[in-house]
């Protein structure tokens, strides 16, 4: 089979034809039908983060059919339409067995330790597979599977409740997925923090407020639009340690700020004024969990999450197109959302 596959840290991914995987009793073969291409894809690709055995083939943002299953598979069939949960965890460990498997100690991520979907075919354990309903499209049920299962485990992390408010900080894909589950989840305002006008109207398309950190100060400005309160939840979806900063002051009494964003900056605040004087909680989100996939897949199906704008490019199994798209993110000239389909 065909997979577009990294040779070497900080070189261009390549075209290679390798074996078509094998599986063991508990394992499924997906044929591979779309791959969404990430901005952690650019990252792996310049060797900042440590890889599997390489060569490797990147893609952690798959959807595809089942195209043969393990003699120990009963709850799917050849031809299922699946999505596929990137975390491969052991099931027996400490966090595994207490549904905090996104810390197995010996977890390992497709597309990343493993080899992944920038291919015709991928090998994954069966309890991967999240059945994927006919009326999600194969690239918009690959792209759900990374920034949109992380925004609600943020929000799942955040307690965001029925009545409250929220704000989000960045408006990408996961800002935007965020926007409209804190809505279904209940809250009654949503405001959107971002510098960008495109990225603000599109929020307000989802019926958040925005909020353009650019022309004001964002935390004088969410306690005027709260009545002086501040919100209920606020989270980081950007990294920056401003915006983190921003992420705690914003909030109102017995809020919880959500950091999503990565950053290896300290974070600081004043504990009396802005921790002790509000009783806020500040809370880390990491990943997203096997158990939230079902939930988010019905969500889309149900259109409560719209995935309709998500994809903007298909591209082939294309090493020169994959590289440049990579390319691309790694610079931030583009923010196009491109899925590979193969
Ligand atoms: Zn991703
Ligand atoms: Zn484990």
């Amino acid at each position: 089979m065909k997979a577009v596959r990294m040779v070497e840290a900080g070189k261009p991914l390549e075209l290679q034809e390798v074996p078509i995987p094998s599986i063991s009793e508990t394992d499924i073969l997906v044929r591979v039908r779309a791959a969404g291409i990430c901005h952690s894809d650019a990252h792996y690709r310049a060797g900042k983060s440590a890889m599997g055995k390489l060569p490797i083939t990147l893609g952690h943002e798959i959807a595809g059919e089942v195209e043969w299953t393990g003699s120990q598979v009963r709850a799917l069939n050849v031809g299922d339409r699946v999505a596929l949960h990137y975390n491969i965890s052991c099931g027996d460990c400490y966090y595994c067995s207490t549904g905090n498997e996104q810390f197995c100690t010996t977890v390992k991520m497709l597309g990343h330790h493993l080899d992944g979907g920038y291919a015709e075919y991928v090998a994954v354990p069966a309890q991967n597979a999240i059945p994927l309903p006919e009326e999600i499209s194969f690239e918009a049920g690959a792209t759900l599977m990374c920034a949109s299962a992380t925004a609600l485990h943020a929000l799942r992390k955040g307690r965001v409740k029925a009545g409250e408010t929220v704000a989000i900080f960045g408006v990408g894909g996961l800002g935007l997925s965020a926007i409209q589950l804190a809505k279904a989840i209940g809250a009654v305002e949503v405001y959107a923090v971002d510098i960008k006008q495109d990225k603000l109207e599109l929020a307000s398309e989802y019926d958040a407020i925005p909020i353009d950190a650019g022309r004001c100060d964002v935390v004088e400005e969410i306690r005027r639009l709260t009545k002086g309160k501040g919100v209920d939840v606020a989270v980081e979806m950007i990294g920056l340690q401003q915006t983190m900063k921003q992420t705690v002051e914003s909030l109102g009494v017995l809020g919880r700020a959500v950091i999503v964003g990565i950053s290896r900056i300290p974070l600081e605040v004043n504990p009396y004024a802005t921790l002790i004087g509000y009783e806020v909680e500040i809370i880390g989100s990491n990943d997203h969990l096997l158990q939230e996939l079902p939930l988010l897949v019905d969500m889309a199906r149900r259109k409560i999450l719209d995935t309709s704008h998500v994809v903007s490019q298909v591209v082939a199994l294309d090493a020169d197109k994959i590289n440049q798209r990579l390319d691309d993110l790694e610079h931030f000239t583009s923010d196009v959302r491109m899925v590979i389909v193969p």
